[in-house]
């Protein structure tokens, strides 16, 4: 007996299985492939959110930095603050801290989506030894629809923008939005009374970046439009951006509502929590 099945074994030709087995059964092979997925969908919200996260730290680096360029810069100057006029042209970097307007539409100046000159060489530059990746969040990949040639399909070449109210400028246009707005904007940095409480520098929201001014509309207290946001931040450290004040200090702040705007999360616009939040930081001077 034994004999027999040795020699039936030996007959059959090398590396094939005994006969009626198989090495995976169809439902075995989906069963396996079942745990696979599920073992991925655990994993990949984990490592995304490693990524924000790993983003969120590298942002913060770079916030700092400039953040520092920005008080440097006002101490050179016998306190008064960077210009951060609206979407000048490069002919006009000398106006401003950062030129361009980088998205499709309004003031559209195409060469300024990928050319880092518009604020690498602007008034502030040589205050952050012209490091053009301190601007640029290493997870905004986002592209705008409709990009024409030849910078079809680029992403912008920079995440950050300036709170108008440290003085932003209207040589090229009113950057300063509401009734209030523009009585309020700070010139010195004497004029800040909180410095902790008022944000310098932002990571904006892919979808509304366009020139290097965040504004925020002020109204009267109690008008409508303090409640919503206008250009808003950026959500896409996991629902979270980077902030950095004039006192120097950097935050990631969360949001508590953010909603999927094509592939990028994005805060809702007329979140009165979340804009009452910013636009309370963009202006110690702020009642909504
Ligand atoms: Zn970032």
């Amino acid at each position: 007996m034994l004999n027999t099945f040795a020699a039936s074994c030996d007959a059959r030709p090398s590396g094939r299985r005994p006969l009626g087995t198989t090495g995976f059964t169809l439902i075995e092979l989906l069963v396996v492939i079942a745990i696979i997925a599920i073992l991925a969908g655990m994993l990949l919200p984990a490592l995304s959110k490693a990524k924000a996260k790993a983003a969120a730290a590298t942002c913060g680096s770079n916030h700092k930095q400039l953040q520092l360029a920005w008080n440097m810069y006002y101490e050179d100057f016998d306190s008064r603050l960077a210009i951060n006029t609206n979407w000048p042209p490069l002919a006009n970097i000398d106006r401003t801290w950062c030129a361009g307007w980088m998205r499709v539409g309004g003031n559209f100046q195409p060469d300024s989506v990928t050319n880092e000159n518009y604020y690498t060489q602007a008034i502030m530059g040589s205050y952050f030894a012209r490091n053009a990746r301190l601007l640029k969040c290493p997870i905004d990949k986002y592209v705008q629809p409709g990009m024409p040639a030849p910078v079809t399909g680029m992403s912008f070449v920079r995440s950050i923008t300036m709170n108008v109210f440290m003085n932003g400028g209207s040589a090229f246009g009113n950057p300063v939005m509401g009734s209030l707005g523009a009585s309020l904007v700070f010139r010195r940095a004497t004029d800040i009374r909180q410095p902790a409480e008022n944000f310098v520098f932002t990571q904006e929201d892919p979808t509304s970046i366009d020139d290097g001014v965040i504004t925020s509309t002020i109204d009267a207290p109690g008008n409508a439009g303090n409640r919503s946001f206008n250009n808003r931040p950026a959500a896409t450290h996991a629902k979270a951006t980077t902030l950095s004040f004039a006192d120097g200090h950097v935050e990631n702040h969360r949001w508590n509502q953010t909603t999927l705007s094509s592939t990028i999360d994005v805060p809702v616009t007329a979140s009165a929590t979340d804009a009452i939040w910013f636009k309370t930081r963009a202006n110690e001077n702020f009642v909504p």
